[in-house]
């Protein structure tokens, strides 16, 4: 029997299963066979493999630690109702440069861009991370650099406006829609479909048209591989679980991916809840979508009666899209991942709670998956192992938790 395995996908016409595809305007259809072709020769170079490795070492300060979280763990062994509670386990991607994983993508990107000759890349962004680590890839590789933000973002998100002009980066604020990052999604793409010669797209997570979410699935999984690597010399053998959130999916994807084969390691995907399970009021398509197309793609898409993308909410920016990965949407459909869904109020204490067991601050999409971690190694025997990706630091978040929480000045 050689049933094909869950990881060898997606199939050369871009599909995850059902999911996926190239849902796009003639004029970027050019543009995205060119990627998939100079990724394809990329793939398989290890010169190129060896130049991101050199600098994930040198310059991200890889690979990020796999951090035994002694604290939490007895805080879940003190809340289990029948007396275990696995051993929690942090994969540290807020300690890599820029303060999430988010790097691991734009400087993987950043070569491909290099690769194909290009001088500029562009990006959209919501909470500003994937901006900085774009404009930080576009500064170490010698790149122009466009960054397009929804202006409601450019006005809550200050301070990451400001690193990213510090780095030399144009930061475009976008007026149309929501003025969110829905919007300046499809003003990036607008701006690529008339720029594509001289121009590269960075998306920032594993959504968009094909080949966009296998890149980026490829570049984030680094970290399955570190932590599969080093969970073997932490405790002899693969964890129980792995928790990540997902926004667009980019981190989760990274950590499962090379899990995905190993059927016996339960993959746990964590959405945002919001303030309830109502239209508008969360941020969590796996959960309460359909299928649908959203920036180029098949996915489960949040949408209205009519198909209209709907408005969503959480109190952490990055997690604020109303789509999803078209790979997770296979992994959901095929049963591989669970995903599940975390309330604001119940990441908001998860937030408060790390920082005080472990004084490490995470960032408020983080939260998310360490209230997911300790309910579930709550649950789980004393001698099993659970690993939660801390996909990035909270500093960006202080000034709207410390809002949220009624901490005052
Ligand atoms: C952007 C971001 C996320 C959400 O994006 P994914 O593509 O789902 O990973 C999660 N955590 C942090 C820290 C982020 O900056």
């Amino acid at each position: 029997m050689s049933a094909t395995p869950i990881s060898a996908v997606p199939n050369e016409l871009g599909r995850f299963g059902d999911y996926g595809g190239v849902f796009v305007p003639e004029t970027l259809v050019a543009a995205l066979t060119q990627l998939s072709e100079v990724y394809a020769e990329a793939r398989i170079d290890h010169a190129f493999w060896d130049e991101l490795e050199h600098l994930n070492r040198t310059f991200v300060g890889r690979a990020t630690p796999l951090y035994r979280a002694d604290r939490l763990t007895e805080h879940a062994r003190s809340i289990s109702a029948s007396s275990g509670g696995a051993t929690i386990w942090l994969k540290r991607e807020d300690l890599a440069h820029t303060g999430a994983h988010k790097i691991n993508n734009t400087l993987g990107q950043g070569l491909l861009t290099r690769r194909m000759g290009k001088k500029r890349i562009i990006a959209e962004t919501g909470a500003g991370q994937h901006g900085v680590a774009s404009a930080t890839a576009a500064a170490h590789l010698g790149l122009e650099c466009d960054v397009y933000m929804g202006a409601e973002d450019v006005r809550r998100q200050h301070l990451n406006v400001v690193r990213m002009k510090m780095l030399g980066a144009n930061v475009v604020p976008v007026d149309s829609g929501s003025r969110t990052l829905k919007d300046a999604t499809n003003e990036a793409m607008r701006d690529w479909m008339g720029s594509v010669d001289g121009t590269h797209y960075i998306i920032g997570s594993v959504v968009g048209p094909h080949p966009f979410p296998m890149i980026v699935r490829d570049f984030q999984a680094v970290i399955g591989r570190e932590t599969r690597d080093q969970c073997r010399e932490a405790f002899g053998g693969l964890p129980d679980a792995v928790v990540a959130c997902v926004g667009g999916g980019s981190n989760a994807a990274g950590i499962f991916y090379p899990f995905v084969d190993d059927t016996h390691v339960a993959l746990v995907g964590v959405e945002a809840g919001g303030r309830s399970s109502g239209a508008g009021d969360h941020a969590a398509p796996l959960s309460h979508g359909q299928p649908g197309v959203l920036h180029g793609s098949l996915s489960y898409v949040l949408q209205d009666d009519q198909g209209q993308t709907s408005d969503v909410h959480s109190c952490s920016a990055g997690l604020d899209y109303p789509g999803v990965g078209p790979e997770h949407a296979y992994w959901k459909d095929s049963g591989r991942v669970e995903y599940t869904s975390v309330s604001d109020a119940a990441a908001l204490d998860a937030f408060t709670q790390l920082a005080r067991t472990e004084g490490i601050i995470p960032a408020l999409e983080t939260a998310h998956a360490v209230a997911e971690t300790v309910c579930r190694a709550a649950s789980m025997a004393r001698n099993q192992h659970i690993v939660m990706n801390c996909s990035g630091r909270g500093d960006k978040d202080v000034q709207e938790a410390a809002r949220l929480l009624g901490m005052g000045d």
